[in-house]
């Protein structure tokens, strides 16, 4: 088994995941949040390399295709640096026996040399130690005298005032302790050798790697015999206290049915549908009230944001959420044909927030009702903005007053139907009430289904052709516009339930 440094930590993980990545690669669901992860990473380890100045080495060789990694020309080129005395090496390449790995920044510090791994995260993770405890390992072995290790992460708490200053950006942590997890080293890889080299699927149970760090790109697979809906359909439930459950073999619905320990209101609802085979649950009590507050006119209003890594504008910190983008569905009374429609999508390439807060603050009067799905997220944004434009925040501030939320008679169980599933989301709620309009179908959308791809893209938008600008755009336009135009529809379910 040849054995890189993210295989080990995959293995570290579960030994499976390096077992299905051999056996069983077209099972892998690498969703977009993933993806983002992935850039994001690639992005900070291209900043993190200047952190230590201008003077580095970068010994990175790629194979004819461009894409994957030529180990034996960089660890020449490592022994090379070092024999040369370079003070900083990225990259820097080691293979012993059918281990090896890339140190993301070694330095030549304290009559040795230092380890530093570069993280995208904002905060340590136990992995970590592993994966740094393995870079050891390797070098060890290959005879690098490794006088300390760091782990290099974001700092939340950096504010960019225009001068991108790295060595505020990033934060390094003390000396990392990997002393357990060096201790481990062999047996994790002994026992997974004995796991990857058989081609039959070894015999690991779900657990609590599924999840962590990040959900596990095999998990449809390795729950795939589970029944529909099972344990961990269960909203809002920790994914430890759902593997509690399932190691008991509380598995399915009828397994929990009479479990004492589940008392939310939504889990027994998710339950009890099941079991008693109901197909809607609605309060009309509850969601007559939750009505009355929603007087003419009403604004349906959503927000696309982007996350940069990095932060690009003055006053934001690392993964800001930046708005570029709202929809605006205005209703003025209940006959749809009356509605108006009114939306905003930024420049890209530019900083948006000026232009978005100026414009909503144009499109939204004061006083009026604000209708949003899951409050939190306008609020927040509103918020931010108003903090950044003083000159606006009493508008921005009055429109998060008096925002509605459109979550609340779902996520407190007022309308519940089984094929919700336990997601509240505006994406699972949708088809719920509205199976069969494709209107409604976010499939049916052109580029953009979610709004994790609308923030990957808004950005790239500056350096598309403009025939393709003019296209994302427009996919981007409509796939906001179908947000609130979803949210108006299941306002209008709301209502229908009731009479
Ligand atoms: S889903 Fe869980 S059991 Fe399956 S490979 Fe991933 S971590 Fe292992």
């Amino acid at each position: 088994m040849k054995l890189s440094k993210s295989k080990y930590c995959e293995i570290w993980q579960c030994p499976k995941i390096a077992w299905m990545k051999k056996y069983r690669a077209e099972e892998e669901v690498i969703d977009d949040s993933a993806r983002q992860r992935m850039e994001s990473g690639r992005i900070v380890g291209e900043y993190a390399r200047h952190l230590f100045g201008e003077n580095f080495i970068d010994v990175t060789v790629t194979d004819t295709d461009g894409q994957s990694l030529n180990l034996p020309a960089m660890v020449t080129n490592t022994r090379e640096a070092m024999e040369s005395g370079a003070e900083t090496i990225c990259e820097a390449a080691f293979a012993y026996n059918n281990m090896y790995c890339a140190v993301d920044i070694l330095r030549k510090e304290n009559g040795g040399y230092v380890i530093y791994e570069v993280k995208s995260a904002t905060e340590e993770n136990p992995i970590y130690y592993a994966d740094v405890a393995y870079q050891k390992y390797v070098l060890g072995h290959c005879g690098v005298n490794v006088t300390g290790s760091h782990l290099v992460y974001l700092n939340n708490e950096y504010v960019f005032d225009g001068t991108l200053r790295l060595n505020e950006l990033f934060c390094i942590s003390d000396d990392l302790d990997t002393t357990e997890e060096e201790s481990k080293i062999e047996d994790v890889i002994a026992s997974a050798e004995e796991i990857i080299d058989t081609d039959s699927e070894p015999d690991i149970d779900l657990n609590i790697g599924c999840k962590k760090p990040y959900d596990c790109s095999f998990f449809a697979y390795c729950s795939r015999n589970l029944p529909k809906p099972s344990v961990f359909n269960l909203y809002r439930q920790s994914f430890s206290k759902k593997l509690d459950y399932y190691y008991q073999n509380k598995i399915s619905y009828f397994d929990l049915v009479n479990e004492p320990t589940i008392k939310s209101k939504i889990n027994r609802m998710q339950i009890d549908h099941i079991i008693n085979k109901t197909e809607i649950t609605i309060n009309k009590k509850e969601i007559s009230k939750f009505l009355e507050q929603m007087t003419f006119p009403l604004y349906f209003v959503d927000f696309e944001t982007m996350q940069p890594v990095i932060p690009e504008f003055i006053g934001t910190k690392p993964y800001a959420q930046i708005p570029f983008q709202y929809s605006l569905h205005i209703c003025t009374d209940y006959d749809e044909s009356h509605m108006i429609h009114r939306e905003f999508l930024a420049e890209s390439g530019t900083d948006p927030r000026r232009a978005f807060a100026e414009s909503i603050c144009r499109d939204i009067p004061m006083d009026v009702n604000s209708v949003v799905y899951n409050k939190a997220f306008e609020q927040t944004r509103l918020k931010e903005l108003a903090e950044t434009f003083p000159d606006l925040s009493e508008h921005l501030n009055n429109i998060g007053d008096h925002i509605i939320d459109l979550l609340v008679p779902f996520s407190q169980g007022n309308l519940y139907t089984t094929e919700m599933g336990g997601s509240f989301s505006i994406k699972s709620v949708l088809p719920a009430l509205y199976p069969d309009d494709p209107k409604l179908n976010y499939h049916n959308l052109d580029g953009v289904h979610n709004g994790t791809e609308a923030m990957t893209v808004f950005p790239k938008i500056c350096s598309m052709s403009p025939e393709e600008q003019a296209k994302t755009r427009h996919n981007l336009l409509k796939y906001c516009e179908l947000d609130t135009y979803a949210m108006v529809k299941v306002w209008q379910y709301l209502l229908k339930s009731v009479r």
